[in-house]
């Protein structure tokens, strides 16, 4: 039998111990923690739309039409008309033949993979990828290839290697602990080259990137044609929760029928569906969200840089300062938080040994006078 204790005792003594925060208020900026009104530079609701008036309006008016649960899976009982809207509204909003709803990122990742490759295939990911994406390989059986990160030319050189296989070039589309974006061009040239399936997770830049908050898709000026498989979340920046797939009839209809995190797990319920349904009202009625995103991260990397602070290559809302040692990022996250403002250290296995972290993610609502505040706090380190 392991010594559970000891495991815990020596995580404890290496810096790698993780404990929860009980916040006592919604989401948001400002957030009640520990008795106090906190700063929050930590949440993936990057439009602030996770306390809408709007979403809660939805949310309580479905809740009074379809109940709490949804009651069972999507192929037995549980896929209720919001849920069918949504993926209607979803595959209109991106422009593809079809959409699904999974009930989270998580699962989503692990049946798509699984549920489109066998033992027989081969996946290749970033290095980087998100934990979804490394486990759904493994889960699918299919040999794992990963590539250094956003190295398009040892992509290839792995390519190469397994020409005459069924394959998926998967990776996330704007990196969770870094912040930068993949190659998404060049890599759609490559699939295309090698007949290989690209599939990318946006479940960083949904709502955000891209001129109508379409994503890396439409940052980069792509079609569905050249990224077959979108995935992306609802949790983030639609400020639900959940996630679903774009893609093809053929590749959706594969899904309903084979993945398995689908099909063996309850819908969700439905009011979150008629919620995120008005997400995606306010992601094209208030773009001035996106725009005032936008000038609080170029804020805060002029600010820092003034400060000398090493930020990484990351135009996006994440913003990493690395400190190498766990323990330094810990007590850089302790001191922020001793001054009311919350920032996250991120340590191994998160990220690689080595790249501990404090991780700063900014949302629209976040003030110029917050952002000054943040500063202010990383100045005193
Ligand atoms: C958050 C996240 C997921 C998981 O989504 P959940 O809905 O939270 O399970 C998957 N991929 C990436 C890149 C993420 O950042």
């Amino acid at each position: 039998m392991k010594d559970f204790s000891a495991i815990l005792q020596r995580r404890e003594q290496q810096h790698l111990y993780r404990r929860r925060k009980t916040i006592d208020s919604p989401q948001g900026v400002e957030i009640r923690y520990n008795g106090q009104q906190t700063l929050s530079f930590c949440s993936n609701d990057y439009l602030g739309l996770a306390n809408h008036p709007r979403l809660i309006h939805a949310f309580k008016k479905a809740a009074d039409e379809y109940g709490v649960g949804s009651g069972s899976a999507h192929l037995i009982t549980g896929h209720l008309r919001p849920h069918e809207i949504l993926e209607e509204k979803l595959a209109e909003f991106f422009n593809r033949p079809r959409a699904l709803v999974f009930s989270t990122g998580y699962m989503a990742n692990l049946g798509i993979l699984s549920a489109l490759t066998d033992r027989h295939d081969v996946i290749f990911e970033d290095k980087l990828n998100h934990a979804s994406l490394l486990d759904g390989a493994q889960l699918s059986r299919a040999a794992l290839k990963r590539y250094h990160h956003l190295d398009c030319d040892h992509l290839e050189s792995l390519l190469q290697e397994s020409r005459n296989q069924h394959s998926i070039i998967a990776t996330d589309a704007l990196f969770s602990m870094d912040g930068d974006l993949a190659p998404l061009p060049r890599l759609a040239q490559l699939a295309a080259q090698y007949q290989s399936l690209l599939m990318i997770d946006d479940a960083h830049g949904i709502g955000v990137l891209g001129e109508t908050g379409r994503g890396c898709v439409e940052y980069f000026g792509l079609n569905d044609h050249q990224v077959p498989i979108l995935m992306g979340t609802m949790g983030k920046a639609l400020g639900t929760f959940g996630a679903f797939v774009a893609a093809s009839e053929d590749i959706i209809e594969m899904l309903i029928q084979d993945a398995r995190s689908y099909l063996f797990t309850t819908a969700p319920p439905p009011a979150i569906a008629a919620a995120t349904i008005e997400s995606l009202a306010i992601i094209d009625d208030e773009p001035w969200r996106r725009a005032q995103l936008q000038e609080r991260i170029e804020q805060f990397r002029k600010g820092a840089k003034q400060l000398g602070l090493a930020l990484m290559e990351s135009h996006s809302a994440i913003q990493p300062i690395v400190f190498w040692e766990a323990q330094a990022a810990v007590t850089a996250s302790e001191k922020l938080l001793a001054q009311k403002i919350l920032v996250p250290a991120i340590r191994p296995p998160t990220v690689p040994q080595g790249s501990a972290r404090i991780r700063i993610t900014l949302c629209a609502n976040h003030t110029t006078h917050q952002v000054n505040q943040l500063l202010e706090g990383l100045a005193s380190l």
